[in-house]
């Protein structure tokens, strides 16, 4: 049985990095069958909100990466609580005392004697300074070396001796992360912890805390960081959310698609469904080297899926008054459904109407004689433009263009076929009438 986890602190929105961490999480889950929780990492009182627990949860339900489970870390101290006293009783968890000042000053001392600067244990006799209270740290084994084949980026090797036995809780009993996400991983049943490779280190000292809880390390996989085309993850893809997909009108479905896949050895492609992602997803073809992020990679594939997607799919996330017919006229256009509403006027509102030249005016004055005569019903565009082949001797672009700069006031479009029927006689002699007075 797979059970993942993907724990966000709620200090914010949700991001394309932590988006592309719980989805890996949620596909994993979903092509094993497995389970899938959300953990909220609150233990920090202080910078997290309920306002982002609950933008988290439904950004990733809008996402449809519904969890299968919730849990609070801010509602589970009880349980962290007996576990670090049975650390401590075991002697794996021990109080120091050293202040930031003290601690800052040690690791220059050791760094300008060109050692590695790793906290120096205080002999089990050291006084304790009078009324200060102690911060915690996490006893390091430093007999074996710590090994894990991670899924990601194979087998991993650190040295205790080299690792700072860790602080897991301060002076004012908060907890630091390590610790209470070890004890939730064990309680929690989590088999496979996914998330970036900013986490290795942390995971070499957590393996050693699922041992000195008694349990068996869960399994790895550390995924290169997402990275900005550009260069780092820049503050703007800080950004890069579900807000700005919904504003923007861009499926879900296009984001997921490409962070399903990005910096992996398989092809990005735009999927239809989660359950689609899922069956391919695969860590082995997780790649070591970041993975570069650009905006207008989702933009191409939100195209792509626009112009396969049925109005039912979609008929939901447009937030316009737009008909079926409608938008299978218009979908081959846009990008994002946004887009869908500099295209409405065309159909039935007002354009600006086209400079055209001289011989242009003439030609679409013309057209505008014609098609005050046609019959609407029938095949309006064709019966319009093969009389006014004849009658004009013009053709290919020549023809064509002016007649479509005066009906769209655009120079590309759908098919004029479809527009020139759905807008109706009126409206096609009156844009060409407009257009022939410029
Ligand atoms: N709250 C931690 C973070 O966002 C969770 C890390 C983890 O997955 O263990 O970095």
């Amino acid at each position: 049985m797979v059970v993942t986890r993907f724990a966000p602190s709620p200090t914010g929105r949700l991001h394309v990095g932590n988006i592309r961490t719980a989805l890996h999480n949620f596909l994993f889950a979903r092509k094993n069958g497995g389970t899938f929780i959300l953990r909220i990492d609150d233990t920090d009182r202080e910078r997290s909100t309920a306002e982002f627990d609950q933008a988290i949860r439904d950004d990733l339900e809008w996402m449809g990466l519904t969890a299968d489970q919730v849990v609070r870390q801010s509602e589970r101290f009880d349980l962290y609580e007996r576990q670090f006293e049975r650390l401590k009783a075991a002697g794996r968890v021990y109080a120091c005392y050293e202040t930031a000042e003290e601690l800052e000053l040690r690791r220059k001392v050791l760094l300008g004697r060109g050692l590695p600067p790793v906290y120096e244990r205080q002999p089990a006799d050291a006084s304790v300074p009078e009324g200060r209270a102690p911060h915690w740290r996490f006893r390091l084994d430093h007999e074996a070396p710590i090994t894990w084949t991670d899924l990601i980026r194979g087998s991993q090797r650190f040295d205790p001796k080299l690792l700072s036995d860790p602080v897991v809780r301060r002076e004012d009993g908060s907890w630091l992360y390590l610790l209470p996400s070890v004890i939730d991983d064990v309680d929690l049943g989590i088999t496979h912890v996914v998330r970036g490779e900013d986490h290795v280190s942390n995971s070499a000292a957590q393996t050693q805390m699922f041992d000195a809880l008694g349990a068996k390390p869960p399994q790895f996989a550390h995924e290169a960081l997402l990275v900005a085309a550009e260069g780092k993850l820049s503050k703007r893809l800080g950004s890069y959310g579900v807000e700005h997909l919904r504003a923007e009108g861009v499926e879900p479905m296009a984001l997921l698609s490409l962070l399903a896949r990005i910096g992996t050895s398989q092809p990005i492609e735009p999927a239809a469904s989660v359950d689609e992602l899922a069956a391919g997803f695969d860590f082995s073809t997780f790649g070591r080297a970041p993975a570069h992020f650009d905006p207008k990679d989702v933009e191409t594939l939100n195209a792509k899926l626009l112009h396969h997607a049925s109005y039912a799919e979609v008929a939901n996330a447009i937030l316009l008054d737009v008909s079926e017919k409608d938008f299978d006229l218009l979908r081959g256009n846009i990008s994002r459904l946004s887009d869908l509403e500099g295209w409405l006027p065309v159909l039935d509102g007002d354009i600006e109407p086209p400079e055209l030249s001289h011989d242009e005016r003439l030609l679409v004055k013309e057209a505008a004689g014609i098609s005050e005569r046609l019959d609407w019903s029938a095949e309006p565009w064709r019966a319009l433009t093969e009389e006014l082949k004849r009658t004009s001797g013009k053709k290919g672009r020549e023809l064509f263009h002016p007649l479509r700069l005066a009906l769209t006031g655009r120079e590309s479009g759908p098919e004029m076929a479809g527009l020139v029927a759905r807008m109706g006689r009126d409206r096609a002699v009156r844009r060409l009438e407009d257009a022939a007075k410029r």
